[in-house]
């Protein structure tokens, strides 16, 4: 059968590889109907995604169906769609049995670190499935993305009183966005590209915007949003450094400060004057838990979360190849392509 694989950097091509063997114990193997791309995907092609190694099948946001399940498998039968939790963790580590299945010391994600999606079959473990049978195939590939938002916020624990700045509105932002908004919090957005923050106003209905400078500036558009009181969450979804720095400064007395995105750059920031006069708090957050999907689907499945705003690419699996450069390109308009798997 056909797959995908990024051979190395800039070059992928359509291979051909062997169909999965009958699933082992508390496997299944899974028909994959839709693949969600995003920017580990993207980064993953240009060579600049640091954890990605070659060559890769890629392909961690998955809609599919389940045809066959191993001895022991309870949870999932043949002929289910289900969403995959793509974080393949030992459940041995010390992390995994305090239940922080999604920092696993030897975690692994599909399409990342190990072959992922790409494809028109293969066998994943059975308790990475969730059942979603109400999902459509390309609504089942988005839930991926929503869970590291979820996560984040969930993290961060805004309640409704409070305000929350998102710091990005890229997909992983708007992500965050959509659970801040459901905390019943007050949803702030800045980014530097107008034409994201105007996606979120007139998209998601979120009032509230800064068109990031990077100067001082924004820092005086959060304090007359807020009435001088700052964010009491603050979220960086961007991935820079500079920004993530600099998110210390937005947070109110008492805040809490999230990073979703990752950087290999060293942070920096006042400790004194910033960190501990106002008792900051600062939190990473990485990949999801199970029970990010399960809320998910429900909340997809209730219209609570509405994923049409999110879906604005849908590309046959063999047109792939030639529709990548374009996805990428600046002004693309992509907020997520979601591949049909024939
Ligand atoms: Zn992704
Ligand atoms: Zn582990």
């Amino acid at each position: 059968m056909q797959a995908l694989r990024f051979e190395q950097p800039k070059s992928m091509q359509f291979i051909d590889c062997p169909e999965p063997a009958d699933p082992g114990p508390d496997e299944a193997v899974v028909r994959v109907r839709a693949v969600g791309i995003c920017g580990t995907d993207f980064g993953g092609y240009l060579g600049t995604m640091p954890f990605f190694s070659y060559p890769r099948i890629p392909g961690h946001e998955l809609g599919v169906e389940v045809v066959a399940i191993g001895p022991g498998v309870t949870t999932v039968a043949p002929g289910d769609r289900c969403c995959v939790e793509p974080y393949i963790n030992c459940q041995r580590c010390h992390s995994c049995r305090r239940g922080l299945t999604n920092c696993c010391e030897y975690h692994q994600t599909l399409g990342v670190h190990c072959d992922g999606g790409l494809r028109r079959l293969f066998t994943v473990p059975a308790r990475k499935l969730h059942p979603a049978p109400r999902l459509a195939p390309a609504q089942a590939a988005l839930v991926e993305t929503l869970a590291i938002g979820c996560h984040a916020i969930d993290r961060a624990a805004a309640r409704a009183e409070e305000t929350v700045l998102v710091i990005g509105a890229g997909p992983i932002g708007l992500s965050a966005i959509e659970f801040a908004r459901l905390s019943g919090a007050r949803v702030i957005v800045a980014d530097v590209v107008p034409a994201r923050l105007e996606f979120v106003r007139d998209r998601l209905g979120i009032a509230d915007v800064v068109t990031a400078t990077g100067t001082p500036a924004d820092l005086d558009a959060v304090r007359d949003l807020t009435g001088g009181r700052m964010a009491e969450v603050v979220v960086d979804a961007t991935g820079s450094h500079t920004s993530m720095s600099a998110a210390l400064e937005f947070g109110s007395f008492g805040g809490r400060i999230i990073y979703v995105g990752i950087t290999r750059q060293a942070l920096s920031f006042p400790h004194a004057d910033v960190m501990h006069r106002r008792e900051l708090t600062l939190l990473a957050s990485r990949n999801a838990l199970a029970r990010d999907f399960t809320r998910i689907i429900g909340l997809v499945e209730s219209g609570r979360i509405d994923t049409r705003p999110w879906i604005t690419h849908a590309l046959p699996f063999a047109d792939v190849i030639d529709a990548f450069p374009g996805l990428l390109a600046a002004g693309s308009g992509v907020i997520k392509a979601v591949v049909e798997m024939p």
